[in-house]
């Protein structure tokens, strides 16, 4: 699965900021020239370090496509026939538990590749193809946790009573977690009742995700009801529909947002939310109440207290109570900051309407956020383009790179290329040359691909049978502004950011040395896994960091002027508390929904979320159903306090560089993140993994400090 990151905070900004208490840097990396090498001597090298780097061959036709999906899942089916086949007396470890891993590899790295091709593809039938390629063998697999065949065989090991230790016993321990979550070790009655229970939900899910997708509701305004709206705009195709008529569509982020962030009255920003907060109702409300229930009574057959402990059971947090209480905390302690913010609102709420009583409404935040920018701290983000070619960028990024994670980059041809412009490059260990993996950079946009930015996994790292280890390989894909026939490609501060995060990423994949699919690279808990690219966006927020790459296109001498930085540091944080605030009542009505939803009380699903909404937000509209076009209730049920989660390791984790002697430049904590963190992946309790990295315990002050929460 990729790691999709951007896009995924729903419709808000990424807001991190570079902690203040900087170091000395003694030297910063100039960047250099990226060598260029032979892939076949990277390979050869790999020999000698008893490795594997193989280049994917990827399909080109659809015929192709189709023929790789019959061949994995003939493939998977002999790898389960064989040890459905074992009897009693002849397994082992290797047989059962660890070839189960075997068969998940070859299933994993084969839809990983189609997944690219879905969504890189020049060749919209390819693209198609792979689409469904993927569904098919999606559907086969679900069937693998329910062949008793396997799982007796499975049953008959543990029955051996395995003195295993680390990784073997934490692959051991999961393989058999897995199949009491999928209700196999209950009686065959009840195991049957799960199976049909899980294919219901399944199908609902689905519902509810197609009424997501295809609700739309257009909005008509007239001009004067848009003041504020920027002209160029409203002067795209398609808005201007009649004479002073104004058609925009509520179901459309970019046109609600370009609502809620500048219309100036306050009728037009409510209207427009009002509707967004009813898409899909009629359709989905009932829908969302049968999943709930469904979800609860999984839950509940299967020996958890709800649907939100069994969800999390497999998480970092392990519990619903855990994040409950983490989402509180967080709740009470930005308390003040959120009112602070809200009476800066309300200020310039006044100095607008002229109304001494004026109080701030849910739809006056997103404005009054943008109008707190544009006049307190005059950012101009535009402005910083010029600094930022993606040739200096990208130099830069890995000079930085390979100084903290003792690595070298290579350029090399690859064999083949879905895009003319697509780039290879091999990574080794500096010091000892050992090839480490391949990166391939798919960077700006064109027509049918992956509209985006996120990191790729191809090939996984594994220990084979062989006894090599295969090591990874993966795709950063990519939209940055392309070149132009006058300028080079100028990325915008944010798109700095992104390369910085998404980076991140592909050295969690290339550097790993997890010896299981199961556990190598990215395969970390979804609330872990944006944690270390989340710390890596502070990188693009330092003007050291930035000073070693950036500088105006036109004129090189010229550096980013840090009053510009700072303002955009400042405007940031302006608005964190309430940024947070909106993010933690979705965190916390998604976990309400998930622990106190039964049978019983279906019918409270929009009262209990509107409830907290409101509670810990502002209040939401009246009669409005905000959780009906929640996407994030179906795939990562449970999982929305993942983000605020995710945002607090990554602060602390930050500390790590930021007080040390080379702050954000420092190899000796680079060094202990690739090995902690990044070699490890799952193959050890990230908690575990995080503390050792940190060499105390886990910290919730440096967050709070980030967002500008003062000590209690
Ligand atoms: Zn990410």
């Amino acid at each position: 699965m990729p790691v999709v990151c951007t896009g995924m905070r729903w419709q808000l900004i990424p807001i991190l900021i570079a902690a203040s208490f900087l170091t000395a840097c003694s030297t910063i990396p100039k960047p250099k020239p990226i060598p260029t090498g032979s892939l076949e001597q990277f390979q050869r090298r790999a020999e000698k370090f008893n490795e594997i780097v193989t280049v994917p061959t990827f399909e080109t036709t659809t015929n192709e496509v189709a023929a790789t999906a019959d061949k994995v899942i003939a493939s998977g089916n002999a790898g389960l026939d064989r040890i459905g086949a074992l009897k009693p007396g002849e397994v082992n470890f290797t047989n059962t538990i660890r070839a189960l891993d075997d068969v998940g590899y070859i299933i994993q790295c084969a839809e990983n590749r189609l997944e690219l091709i879905d969504q890189t593809s020049t060749n919209a039938d390819v693209r198609d193809a792979a689409g469904d390629a993927i569904k098919k063998i999606d559907q086969w697999s679900v069937g693998i946790d329910y062949r008793q065949d396997v799982y007796a065989a499975v049953k008959a090991y543990a029955a051996t009573q395995p003195q295993l230790q680390g990784e073997d016993k934490k692959l051991f321990d999961e393989t058999l977690r897995d199949y009491r979550r999928a209700g196999l070790n209950l009686p065959k009655d009840q195991q049957d009742e799960v199976e049909k229970l899980r294919q219901q939900l399944t199908a609902l899910e689905t519902d509810f995700d197609n009424n997501v997708t295809k609700a739309t509701q257009p909005l008509k305004f007239t001009k004067a009801e848009l003041e504020g709206v920027p002209e160029d705009f409203l002067e795209q195709q398609g808005i201007e529909t009649g004479p002073d008529e104004y058609t925009l569509m509520a179901n459309i982020t970019f046109h609600y947002l370009m609502v809620e962030e500048n219309a100036k009255l306050e009728e037009t920003r409510k209207r427009m939310m009002v509707v967004r907060c009813n898409l899909a109702r009629e359709d989905n409300i009932p829908v969302l109440k049968k999943i709930l229930v469904l979800r609860d009574e999984i839950a509940h057959k299967l020996g958890y207290a709800s649907y939100a402990d069994y969800a999390t059971e497999i998480r970092m947090v392990k519990n619903a109570a855990t994040a409950i209480a983490f989402e509180r905390k967080l709740e009470a302690g930005l308390q003040p900051k959120f009112d602070k913010e809200l009476e800066e609102f309300r200020q310039l709420k006044i100095k607008e309407t002229g109304d001494t009583n004026t109080t701030i409404h849910i739809w006056d935040t997103s404005y009054f956020g943008n109008e707190l920018k544009k006049t307190k701290y005059n950012v101009d983000e535009e402005q910083l383009r010029v600094y930022f070619p993606y040739q200096r960028v990208l130099k830069g990024l890995f000079a930085i790179y390979q100084r903290i994670f003792g690595l070298k980059f290579e350029r090399v041809v690859p064999p083949y290329k879905w895009i003319g412009g697509l780039q290879l490059y091999a990574v080794s260990d500096a010091k000892t040359g050992e090839p480490l993996g391949l990166f391939y950079l798919d960077m700006f946009p064109r027509e049918g691909k992956y509209n985006h930015f996120a990191e790729f996994g191809i090939t996984e790292g594994k220990l084979l049978e062989n006894g090599k280890y295969q090591r990874p390989v993966c795709a950063l894909v990519c939209n940055f502004p392309p070149p132009q026939p006058d300028k080079p490609s100028l990325m915008s501060h944010e798109d700095v950011v992104t390369i910085f995060h998404e980076f991140g990423h592909a050295m969690h994949t290339i550097l790993t040395r997890a010896r299981y699919s199961r556990f190598s690279g990215t395969s970390v808990p979804t609330d872990f896994v944006e944690a270390p690219s989340q710390m890596l966006e502070n990188w693009a927020w330092d003007k050291k960091v930035l000073d070693s790459f950036a500088a105006d296109y036109r004129d090189p001498t010229k550096k980013i002027p840090e009053d510009v930085l700072n303002q955009l540091k400042a405007s940031r944080l302006a608005t964190e508390g309430t940024f947070y605030r909106r993010q933690l009542s979705f965190g916390l009505a998604d976990l309400a929904l998930h622990t106190q939803i039964h049978a019983t009380n279906a019918d409270d699903v929009v009262p209990l979320s509107n409830k907290i909404l409101s509670e810990v937000s502002l209040p939401v509209p009246t009669n409005t159903a905000f959780v009906a076009y929640f996407g994030h209730l179906t795939g990562y049920g449970a999982g929305y306090y993942g983000y605020a989660w995710a945002d607090a390791i990554a602060a602390d984790m930050a500390t790590a560089f930021e007080r040390a002697p080379d702050g954000f430049f420092d190899k000796m904590a680079g060094m202990r993140m690739r090995k902690e963190i990044y070699e490890v992946g799952d193959s050890r309790d990230v908690n575990i993994s995080i503390e050792k990295f940190l060499g105390r315990p886990r910290s919730l002050d440096p967050f709070l400090k980030k967002i500008g929460v003062e000590k209690q």
